[in-house]
């Protein structure tokens, strides 16, 4: 099933440079980018973002560090493109995520973990909203995208 996913390169991603790298992952596994944008997330929405931690120790410490320098959103749909995301980025804390994925090739600390990923279908929704209005989101089909996965 065709899924869509939120996809933020945190501060740390952006300034270390790894932009197109991050990006580069997505393309070359033959997910299919509808929405990206750079921001400066501001401090409601980073709050409305980061909701599920409100009670957690390190809420603000999350919330001060997305609002500290643009973000890289994007929106990306392919087969299972939720949980595909999530095991391309790496478990939470780069010092136990493995090696080949985001975090554990480029992170140390789990605070600068350099990205965000929709943990489900329905979140998903929710956060590609937050971050997205709906006429910055594009229709388009990718040249070849049936030599990746067949159409729904
Ligand atoms: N985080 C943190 N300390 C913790 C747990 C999480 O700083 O002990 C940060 C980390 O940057 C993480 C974010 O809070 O990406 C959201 O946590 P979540 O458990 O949702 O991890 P994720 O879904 O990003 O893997
Ligand atoms: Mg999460």
């Amino acid at each position: 099933m065709t899924e869509r996913t939120l996809v933020l390169i945190k501060p740390d991603g952006v300034q270390r440079g790894l932009v197109g790298a991050v990006i580069g992952r997505f393309e070359r596994r033959g997910l299919h980018l509808v929405g990206l944008k750079l921001l400066r997330v501001d401090r409601l929405v980073a709050e409305r973002h980061y909701a599920e931690h409100r009670e957690r120790p390190f809420f603000a410490a999350v919330v001060d560090f997305i609002t500290s320098s643009p973000v890289v959103a994007m929106a990306w749909e392919g087969p299972g493109a939720v949980g595909l995301v999530r095991t391309m980025m790496g478990a939470t804390n780069p010092a136990t995520a493995a090696p080949g994925t985001i975090r554990g090739d480029f992170g140390v600390d789990v605070g600068q973990n350099l990205v965000h990923g929709s943990d489900g279908v329905a979140r998903a929704a929710e956060e590609v909203a937050l971050f997205f209005r709906p006429e910055e989101l594009v229709t388009w089909e990718r040249a070849g995208q049936e030599w990746v996965a067949p159409a729904d």
